[in-house]
């Protein structure tokens, strides 16, 4: 996507991220999407004032170098990811974690604007976290906001990290994928894995939740039933903690099912909050899935 100095989108461009390759097919397929970007803003990405990445995995901001990102191909060791597109590009290139640019967006542009303090809940395949207090992000010795891992249920589900009970392990759409499959194994029913098929997908993507719940698939329903009490008591932990004044829930499936759904994320924290008589403000992230984007280029 590509911005203004005024964060008008003037151009944006999407493609799917390669499977295989490793880091350099994704960085090579980063370079073309932005020519495409640019090619739709009538610009040329080596005139941009520069180009800053939201990606997941361990981010070495000042070395620009990205490791551990394991939703991506053979990508564990650390990858110079911002030298090697600016080589490419022509024009200097900053990196920060996806979640943490995301929530960097939701306060200074979008759903948190006027707060100081801000928990952004990321539910997608997994359920990422950033935390804002007195207007900075708060980010520990480098890896806090990790809300897809509070623990609430002991010796529960096992989570895609290998423990047991983590809020992800209800709530992420990999996990839920995980535990549906297992269910039909066992005999259950569900239309998620057709309507997957019918739509040439090979994971249950939001918008394949989004329709079995229109049609009241009963399988789909209770697991996200489940999700929605994970998340309900996980988020309600931290608040009972921070006291933030705002909760923002985006992601993938977060903004995919929208405000009905943050609605009941609401209602299911209301139980677990100890000052119950004065929760936060629970907001759909206001920039949608442009969040990450939109975020990414306040970098520069
Ligand atoms: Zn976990």
């Amino acid at each position: 996507m590509i911005v203004d100095d005024g964060n008008e989108v003037l151009g944006d461009a999407r493609r799917p991220t390669p499977t295989k390759g490793g880091p350099e097919a994704v960085a090579a397929e980063l370079a073309d999407t932005l020519a495409d970007a640019g090619a739709s803003a009538g610009i040329d990405p080596g005139e941009l004032r520069g180009v800053g990445v939201g990606s997941p995995g361990a981010i070495d901001a000042d070395a620009g170098t990205v490791a551990q990102a394991r939703n991506l191909p053979d990508w564990i060791d650390p990858f110079p990811l911002a030298d090697r597109l600016a080589e490419s590009v022509g024009a200097p290139v900053r990196i920060d974690n996806d979640v943490s640019v995301a929530t960097t967006a939701e306060f200074e542009l979008g759903a948190a604007v006027q707060h100081d303090s801000l928990l952004g809940v990321f539910w997608g395949t997994g359920v990422g976290g950033g935390v804002v207090l007195n207007g900075e992000q708060w980010v520990g010795r480098g890896a806090a906001g990790e809300i897809g891992h509070m623990v609430v249920k002991k010796n529960g589900r096992r989570c895609p990290c290998g423990r047991k009970g983590c809020m992800e392990a209800y709530a992420g759409r990999g996990a839920m994928e995980i535990e549906a499959r297992r269910l039909v194994k066992k005999g259950h029913e569900t239309e998620l894995f057709e309507i997957m098929e019918k739509r040439g997908r090979s994971r249950l993507q939001s918008g394949i939740w989004e329709r079995a719940l229109e049609r009241e698939d009963p399988l789909a329903v209770k697991l996200i039933d489940r999700a929605v009490e994970a998340l309900g008591a996980g988020v309600a932990s931290v608040v009972n903690v921070l006291d933030v004044e705002t909760v923002v829930i985006g992601g993938g499936l977060g903004t995919r099912l929208g405000e009905p759904y943050v609605d009941r994320i609401r209602e299911a924290m209301q139980p677990h909050l100890f000052v119950s008589d004065r929760p936060p403000a629970v907001r759909l992230a206001a920039l949608g899935d442009l969040g990450g984007a939109i975020g990414a280029s306040l970098l520069v």
